[in-house]
């Protein structure tokens, strides 16, 4: 028996089996996109995390930057003792995701906590009560964000949910485009958005609208551009609060700090985590100084928001990242990953799909080459063949048909070739 079936099978006896597993890998040490597993072996890191190192694994200045602040002080609470690390990870956040004129920051732990509370501050700026998502959303697992998700599968038995959660499709234009073209799939959506202020909710009590600009968990899913700006329009029109999820999509993954900067559409409110503390439980709410500050004192905040070690190590993610320019590397995998499925989707039509923006690529496999038909049972293969050939990987979409590629940014040029082969080999067989 080998050291990893050891620790999957204490993990059997000793772990609730409610929190999910999607790969059979194993971990001892982990560096740029190498993770070496509990035996020894090398494997090539095609899910981050859930698309949280971009900056690799264990990134030199971040490891740092831990160790030296471990060794000062390691809690306070910003409630109660204020400290630098806080202040200055919210200023270089202001800096680089600029909400309007003035922007300001607060810091939480995970990424469902920064929504529950994108949600609060929406509702105390506007004083309304209502929330619009979408089918296709992950937002958490928390009361309010696990609401907002769209999957069934998260939140069985888990009701009664919170009140007052509106849900329109999201324009998925793969799937759901017919025989239309992108412009009058879009006209038509957007047309459903404005009904919606007949037929859905009166957008007299509507607080916030909030999506993902590209849907991780529903599928990597880009909003196309024209919705984008005419949600936009909407929101302003009727005084709503816009509110972007960009927990998975951003820091450099899109090749921007936000997806949202791709679109050129500014949120009022917009959410990060993950890939911003490069494995250290961060996140952060960013928005309009002003629909920021109309949160009461008191109203949003917790004894470890925003810890002193996290602080230092999204400091210290961010700047590598600048000083790398990840977001440059991540234009250049993006191209490199896509030239290679595209072309096996030419000699395969149960790809049906592959998409994505700057390194956020999936691919959605379908049957008889028809995006209404999803093709579930091929991702799971492609999974299990690759964690049995060295290559961790991860599948997304409502139906579990879409592959999808975080790796981190940092991947050699050889590396992800590698990786890349380890998955065509796989694709090809699970095709058979
Ligand atoms: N929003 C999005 C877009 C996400 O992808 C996730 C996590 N997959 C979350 C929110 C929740 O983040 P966390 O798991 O840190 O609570």
């Amino acid at each position: 028996i080998t050291k990893s079936q050891e620790l999957l099978d204490r993990r059997k006896e000793a772990v609730a089996n409610g929190v999910g597993v999607f790969n059979t890998a194993t971990v001892k040490e982990a560096k740029g996109a190498i993770i070496i597993d509990a035996d020894g072996n090398e494997l090539i890191d095609f899910a981050g995390g859930i698309g949280v190192v971009n900056a690799g694994h264990c990134p030199e200045p971040v490891v740092a930057a831990i160790r030296e602040q471990a060794g000062k002080y390691l809690h306070t609470s910003f409630n109660v003792v204020t400290y630098e690390p806080y202040i200055k990870l919210c200023e270089e956040l202001v800096e680089i995701l600029p909400h309007g004129k003035k922007t300001k920051a607060m810091l939480v732990s995970t990424g469902a906590e920064a929504v529950e509370n994108a949600i609060k501050i929406a509702r105390q700026a506007t004083k309304r009560p209502a929330v619009i998502c979408y089918t296709g959303a992950y937002h958490g697992r928390t009361m309010m964000a696990m609401t907002l998700t769209s999957k069934v599968s998260y939140k069985h038995d888990c009701g009664p949910f919170a009140p007052e959660v509106y849900r329109l499709p999201f324009p998925n234009f793969y799937r759901y485009r017919g025989t239309r073209d992108e412009a009058t799939f879009v006209k038509d959506e957007l047309k459903r958005l404005h009904e919606s202020a007949l037929n859905l909710v009166d957008v007299k009590s509507v607080a916030a609208v909030i999506l993902e600009p590209i849907q991780g968990e529903g599928g990597f899913n880009p909003i196309p551009q024209k919705y984008l700006e005419g949600l936009r329009a909407f929101c302003d029109e009727h005084g709503i609060m816009l509110i972007m999820d960009e927990v998975q999509s951003g820091f450099c993954r899109t090749g921007h700090w936000a997806s949202w900067q791709h679109y050129g559409v500014q949120p009022d409110i917009s959410t990060y985590a993950k890939s911003m503390g490069s494995g250290l439980p961060i996140a952060a709410v960013v928005g309009r100084a002003e629909v920021m500050d109309a949160a009461a004192i008191g109203s949003i905040g917790g004894t470890y928001i925003g810890s002193p070690i996290c602080c230092v190590a999204a400091s210290a993610t961010i700047k590598y990242m600048k000083d790398i320019d990840l977001s440059k590397k991540a234009i250049k995998i993006g191209n490199v990953i896509m030239n290679r499925i595209q072309n096996l989707m030419k000699l395969h039509p149960e790809i049906g799909d592959v998409r994505g923006i700057g390194a956020m690529i999936g691919i959605e496999f379908v049957l008889n080459g028809d995006p209404r038909q999803p093709n579930t049972e091929i991702c799971s293969k492609i999974v299990k063949g690759c964690a049995e050939n060295g290559l961790v990987l991860i599948s997304a979409g409502t139906y579990k048909n879409v592959i999808r590629i975080l790796s981190p940014l940092v991947i050699t040029d050889e590396q992800l070739e590698k990786g890349l082969t380890i998955l065509e080999n796989e694709i090809k067989k699970a095709i058979k």
